[in-house]
This record gives structure tokens, C-alpha cells and sequence, in this order.
């Protein structure tokens, strides 16, 4: 049995149909086909979407990302030629479903958003997140840093987020990070954002993160310092133990017009990929995907983008986030060493 577990399995983890034999436009919409069950065990990564967008400030609409993404994530195949990686094969994913929010109640839905990557996170599996706006991120740090302590934080979004108030209120898409730095739940000297731009309200907009601690590199200096020198630099910021988290906005209105708050002037679809595949080296906790908002999505470009991304997260965790039965594995080679 033992021996079993610490020889490498070449046979797939995660249970996907074959695509060469049932059409992948055939079945019910999980993400990538994966099996949806809410028994964590032996689960390495879970899938959970945030149909929520009671904090968004523009165009709602985020609250349909979820189910779209899940909807385009049926083309994503098993192998990733680009990381030379397989990743259901590597890990045992699954589709958790969604965490029931409330579409009149923010408080409830972050209660429900917390308690759902509680469940992630108390199974030891990785929380792979689609939002919904901005402001679930928060709600899933909380849960995140219960158990992991205060973490680092690499941001990929045209908007800083980092607002105190917005409409007279602490909490919305705008204001997630300023509210995880002060409840403690991220490391403001580990924090960078990558992809900011767009006209601000007041010119302090600038240097109201950076007074936080925080490193800012705006979607000029990222493309015009080179991708590799943005990679260094995300590196050197977002040490120890990070949390992920991508607003489909920091992508041109061009290639992501599905968002509510859409700036011109930003990355493209191949360099947000380029700059997601290069996390590899970070060790990230967890990852979410937000703002994608089906209802201004065209030829729905921005949801195919969305579940590439969520799939190219995934890949980079291959060899840096453990799987369960090598976790077992080693265990058992430890206790058996000790002698117990
Ligand atoms: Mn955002
Ligand atoms: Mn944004």
C-alpha cells in the first residue's frame, strides 16, 4: 500500500471524461468537466465560484462570471504544452460549486464566501476561485489567513483597490485591500500591484497604496520595463507565503471587454498569460479570478481568457503545491523511519 502511494501514479487524478469520446459540449457545466463534489478528501485543488457582485460600483454583472467561466472552461485540455505539464493528472481537482451568496446582503455572502474556503482550506486542497467582483477576495483571505497567517499578495488589476470609502461604506470591489492590510490578513511590505492605470478621482489615488507599504507597478511600467524585468520584480516583493488574485481588468478592454469597469491601454491576452505562468516560482495558498461580467462579454473572449488563466494558475502549481498521496506518502516514510 505504502508503496503504492510513493511510486509516482500514471494514471490521471482527476476524473475528466475523454474528450475524444464525449463531446466536450456534451454533460452538465463543471469547470473543465471535472467532477462537482463538496468531499474534500484525497482532493488536492478545489474550484469554487463567488457569484457575487453586490460590491461592484459600475456595471454589475460579475455575478454571472462562475457559471460562464465553468461554460468556456469545457475546451481546456489535459496536457499544458507551454509548462510541460499535466495538470488534473498531477493533482485530484474537483468543482466545489459555488458559495451561496446572497444577492441583497453583502454580510451574509461574505459569512457564506468565508465559511465555503474554510472548508477548502481546512481539507488541505487549494482554493481556486471565481468571482464575482473584487470585494469577495476579502471573505477568502479571511478564511486563508485563519489558518496561514498574514500573507503576500500579488495583484493583478487596472484599479488599486486599496480605497478607504467608497459611497460612505467600508466595503466594495474598490476597498478589499486596505481592509485585508488592516484586519492583518496581508503583509503590505509583500504586497505588489501589477497593471494599474486609467484617470483616478484625486491625484493621492497615486500614493495612497504606496503610503500602505505597498509596491505599485502600473500597466506603463510593467510593459515598458519588459516582462521578465515585472516577473523579478513581482519575485522580489512576493515572498513566503502569497495569495494570488487577478481582475480580468488589468487585461485591454480589447481582449476582456467583459468586465464593469473597463480602462483602456492594458495588458494583453498573451502577456497576462506570460506573467501568470511565470508565478511558478512563489509559494501561493490560494487564487482568485474576478470581474469577469458575462452580460458585456462578446464572442465571450473574456470568460475563453478567463478559465486559460484559471487553468495556467493551476499549471504552475504543479511540483510546487504537494498532492495528497505524496503528502501521505511522505508521512508514513517519516513515521516509518521513526519507528512508530
Ligand atoms: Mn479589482
Ligand atoms: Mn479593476
Amino acid at each position: 500500500m505504502l508503496q503504492s502511494c510513493v511510486q509516482p501514479d500514471p494514471s490521471p487524478r482527476s476524473d475528466l471524461p475523454d474528450g475524444h469520446r464525449v463531446p466536450r459540449f456534451a454533460g452538465i457545466n463543471t469547470f473543465a468537466r471535472l467532477p462537482h463534489t463538496q468531499d474534500l478528501r484525497d482532493v488536492d485543488v478545489a474550484v469554487v465560484g463567488v457569484p457575487f457582485d453586490g460590491g461592484a460600483t459600475f456595471r454589475p454583472g460579475a455575478r454571472f462570471g462562475p457559471q460562464k467561466i465553468r461554460e468556456m472552461s469545457v475546451l481546456l485540455r489535459p496536457f499544458n504544452p507551454a509548462l510541460g505539464v499535466e495538470p488534473f493528472a498531477e493533482f485530484r481537482v474537483v468543482d466545489w460549486g459555488d458559495a451561496v451568496c446572497s444577492p441583497i446582503s453583502m454580510e451574509d455572502s461574505f459569512r457564506a464566501i468565508e465559511r465555503a474556503i474554510e472548508a477548502v482550506v481546512s481539507a488541505d486542497a487549494f482554493p481556486l476561485v471565481l468571482g464575482g467582483d473584487h470585494s469577495i477576495s476579502l471573505p477568502v483571505l479571511r478564511a486563508l489567513a485563519k489558518r496561514h497567517g498574514p500573507l503576500g499578495l500579488v495583484h493583478f488589476d487596472a484599479h488599486p483597490d486599496t480605497w478607504d470609502v467608497h459611497f460612505g461604506r467600508k466595503y466594495s470591489h474598490a476597498t478589499p485591500f486596505r481592509r485585508a492590510i488592516e484586519e492583518g490578513l496581508v503583509d503590505g511590505s509583500r504586497y505588489i500591484q501589477v497593471g494599474i492605470r486609467g484617470s483616478l478621482p484625486k491625484p493621492t489615488d497615486l500614493t495612497d497604496a504606496r503610503a500602505l507599504g505597498v509596491t505599485v507597478l502600473s500597466a506603463d511600467e510593467a510593459l515598458e520595463m519588459g516582462l521578465d524585468t515585472a516577473l523579478s520584480r513581482i519575485r522580489e516583493v512576493a515572498t513566503g507565503r502569497v495569495y494570488v488574485t487577478l481582475d480580468i481588468d488589468v487585461v485591454d478592454p480589447a481582449f476582456a471587454p467583459g468586465t464593469g469597469t473597463p480602462e483602456v491601454g492594458g495588458l494583453s491576452s498573451r502577456e497576462i498569460i506570460r506573467l501568470v505562468r511565470g508565478l511558478g516560482p512563489l509559494e501561493v495558498l490560494g487564487f482568485d479570478l474576478v470581474e469577469v461580467a458575462p452580460p458585456y462579454d462578446h464572442g465571450e473572449i473574456t470568460a475563453i481568457l478567463a478559465a486559460n488563466l484559471a487553468y495556467e494558475m493551476l499549471s504552475t502549481r504543479v511540483r510546487r503545491w504537494r498532492p495528497k498521496g505524496a503528502q501521505a506518502a511522505l508521512a508514513e516514510a517519516r513515521d516509518g523511519r521513526a519507528g512508530k
